[in-house]
């Protein structure tokens, strides 16, 4: 199987702000940050939510989805599954910011379904915390992957330069066990300097590439 590892730039033209521009997140979304002032936290993550339940998948998703190609991705916008990738079929690196779960209880519950609350409460008595990663945190999920690698044959790196830990360990875990990486994005990683350039946007380089990639 091939796996496609995504990140922020497969979102960007279904409207979906990358953290490159959005540097609030990353002061706010931290454990310190939770910990001190979850309001704080839940507000952004609210913000956010409004917006990736606006947004809508492009094509590039939609290609992924029908390559019925596994994904592991560090996005939390969902767009993936409504994309049509199934549940089985993803591995959410840093979570899913349409869910939240109760940190006393565990229950877990859809942004969808609850009160915009500055911080909303479990009928528990306790708070929710949003299902995704905060900075500080650790990707804990990561651990997944190199067993995918090892049933993989190849990876396709979308929308991301592969800067950020783990994920930059990522060409050298492929290399070790002799499965390509191609990688589609705007720019060059340091990682894997030969990449394959969008000119006319992400959508339509990642559906003309993944034809052409399909395993046969
Ligand atoms: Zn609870």
């Amino acid at each position: 199987m091939w796996i496609v590892f995504s990140g922020a730039g497969i979102s960007q033209e279904s409207g979906i702000p990358t953290f490159e521009e959005r540097p609030d997140l990353r002061e706010v979304l931290t454990l310190d940050v939770w910990e001190q002032d979850p309001a704080s936290v839940w507000q952004i993550v609210w913000d956010m939510f409004r917006s990736v339940e606006m947004a809508k998948p492009n094509p590039a998703h939609c290609a992924i989805s029908e390559a019925q190609w596994y994904v592991v991705t560090q996005n939390i916008d969902g767009l993936h599954q409504r994309a049509g990738t199934r549940s089985g079929d993803i591995l959410e690196l840093h979570g899913d910011l349409r869910y939240a779960h109760c940190v006393q209880c565990g229950d877990e519950s859809q942004l969808a379904f609850m009160h915009q609350r500055a911080i909303p409460k479990c009928s528990c008595g306790s708070i929710y915390k949003p299902n995704v990663v905060l900075y500080q945190e650790p990707v804990t999920r990561w651990r997944y992957v190199a067993n995918l690698l090892n049933q993989a044959c190849g990876v396709l790196v979308v929308g991301t330069s592969l800067t950020v830990n783990p994920a930059s360990a990522l060409p050298g875990m492929a290399e070790r066990r002799g499965i390509p990486v191609h990688v589609i994005n705007q720019a060059a990683s340091r990682e894997v300097p030969e990449f394959i350039a969008w000119q006319t946007g992400i959508s339509k380089t990642a559906a003309e590439n993944s034809h052409r990639k399909r395993p046969s």
